[in-house]
């Protein structure tokens, strides 16, 4: 027995009606061998830090605890802007609930073989992808930016065709819902209004308490994941973090980061900046984020529609951009080490931004060793300018910031403290996780992925040994895009 068996319940989800998803039993994966297991995560679920082989099997689909009641959820959505009325969990399916002291967890296993919904595709993820999702989602928690969580990935030889043979794995995903703008668009687009209601109900039902019983209660619920997603995209935007893939399937109805695919966090600072590489017109490059997530709820408002009036949608919606300029001006104030935002501040920060850009430097590196400026002491400039390829626009940058310190009066080390808390020593930078993949699947060591997960967990707080993993690039990986494909 696999001590999974005593504490997945049948998921709430699982109790709509037939039309919200169908069943579906996992396909065996062939000899799978555990890659990764989030032994801090598994602990908060209740369960072994150290798996058995019996709950390996279980997050392979190779056996079912016996409360299991494996579905594969219907969702549609607009991707690159173009409505797709029938998408679904086309390899992911959602195995019940784990009810934990902070909640309740949605275990879904993605990968897990073919659905319904697959379209023709084989519903399996490669190795590769599985760790890239699996270190984006510990990365993201590392950072405090809402995400869906990632327990373990199980690999094996099984072949997988994409722009070349892979292997096959299986990533074993918890969220408290899995349900997406897309779950809304599905059904109003087929004239299917009461289940748009029921949908509503559930989500509020399970996730909105607090306006629950309220008679406005689905305008507050647009309300509320606008805010969510306006703060989530604030988020992303201060640290740094490309989604890629901002379709209206892959956004989150509790505003958590969801589908990692063709995802980056910048290396050198870059508006522009697009990971990937089937996005030629750049629709989700770094600096179209908040836009897009905008144009990602005005899809989900009209979603709404036949539950929200016209008025009220435009003006929940209208809420959207003062929230995101809000929270993105207080992150970045922090991260710049400022107590309070003034005006004058967002000025400030667009300058140090194209400063960065025409510069060419390493943005994660900067914002951590700023922390370590000294506006008295030209000494602390010195690698700063260091990172840039046109020092003198971050010296005239940094004269303007020692100014605007001194307005604070506050005492260095307490700044650079406040800063540290902030701006990440550990960054998921690309090259990192691409040398973590090229170790599992070239040579089986998995020790890499361990390591990272380890480093990102903490990503404030300096570990000896490991300060390579703190450097920008070694040579210039601007170039590298992403497949797709996963
Ligand atoms: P994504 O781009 O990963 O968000 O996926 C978009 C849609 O394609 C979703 O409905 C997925 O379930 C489906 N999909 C992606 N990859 C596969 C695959 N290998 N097999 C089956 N369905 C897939
Ligand atoms: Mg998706």
């Amino acid at each position: 027995m696999s001590v999974l068996d005593g504490i997945l319940v049948r998921s709430g989800f699982g109790t709509l009606p037939a039309d919200f998803y169908l069943p579906q039993t996992p396909t065996p994966l062939p000899a799978p061998c555990l890659v990764a297991f989030n032994a801090p995560l598994a602990e908060q679920l209740g369960l072994p830090a150290e798996p058995a082989a019996s709950l390996v099997e279980q997050l392979a689909g190779n056996a079912l605890a016996p409360n299991a009641q494996p579905l594969a959820a219907v969702y549609a959505g607009h991707q690159f802007g173009v409505y797709v009325p029938r998408l679904g969990d086309g390899r992911a399916l959602l195995l019940g609930d784990i009810v934990t002291d902070h909640g309740r967890y949605e275990l879904q296993l993605k990968g897990a073989g073919r659905t319904p919904f697959s379209r023709g595709a084989d519903g399996r993820a490669v190795l590769r992808s599985t760790i890239r999702e699996y270190l984006a989602s510990e990365a993201m928690h590392g950072l405090g930016i809402p995400t869906t969580r990632a327990l373990a990935i199980v690999g094996s030889d099984q072949p997988v065709y994409r722009e070349r043979i892979e292997t096959a794995a299986v990533l074993s995903r918890l969220a408290p819902s899995h349900v997406r703008f897309g779950s809304f668009e599905y059904f109003h687009y087929r004239g299917m209004g009461e289940q748009v209601r029921t949908l509503a109900d559930f989500v509020i039902g399970a996730h909105f308490a607090p306006f629950a019983a309220a008679a406005d209660r689905y305008a507050q619920l647009l309300d509320a994941v606008a805010r969510r997603t306006a703060r989530l995209v604030a988020a992303w935007q201060a640290q740094g973090f490309v989604h890629g893939v901002m379709n209206t399937d892959n956004m989150s109805i509790l505003g958590l980061t969801l589908d990692y695919g063709p995802y980056g966090f910048l290396d050198h600072f870059e508006a522009a900046r697009v990971f990937n590489h089937t996005d030629r017109r750049g629709r989700y490059a770094y600096a179209n984020q908040a836009g897009i997530a905008l144009w990602n709820l005005q899809a989900l408002a009209e979603a709404l529609s036949s539950l929200i009036d016209a008025a009220t949608r435009e003006a929940v919606l209208a809420r959207f951009e003062p929230e995101f300029v809000r929270a993105y001006g207080e992150l970045m104030c922090r991260k710049l080490g400022l107590r309070e935002s003034r005006a004058g501040d967002a000025d400030l920060i667009d300058r140090l931004l194209q400063a960065l850009q025409d510069g060419r430097v390493d943005y994660p590196a900067f914002m951590r060793r700023l922390g370590a400026f000294r506006p008295g002491d030209a000494a602390t400039r010195t690698p700063l300018l260091a990172l840039s390829h046109a020092p003198l626009a971050i010296d005239a940058w940094l004269d303007a910031y020692a100014a605007r310190l001194a307005s604070e009066a506050d005492a260095d080390a307490v700044r650079q403290s406040r800063m540290d808390a902030v701006n990440p020593l550990y960054v998921l930078r690309t090259h990192l996780a691409e040398r973590a993949i090229h170790l599992a699947v070239e040579q089986r060591d998995y020790d890499q992925i361990d390591r990272l997960h380890r480093l990102l967990a903490q990503p404030f707080t300096a570990q000896p040994g490991s300060e390579s993993y703190a450097e920008p690039p070694a040579h210039d990986v601007g170039e590298i895009v992403l497949s797709c494909s996963s």
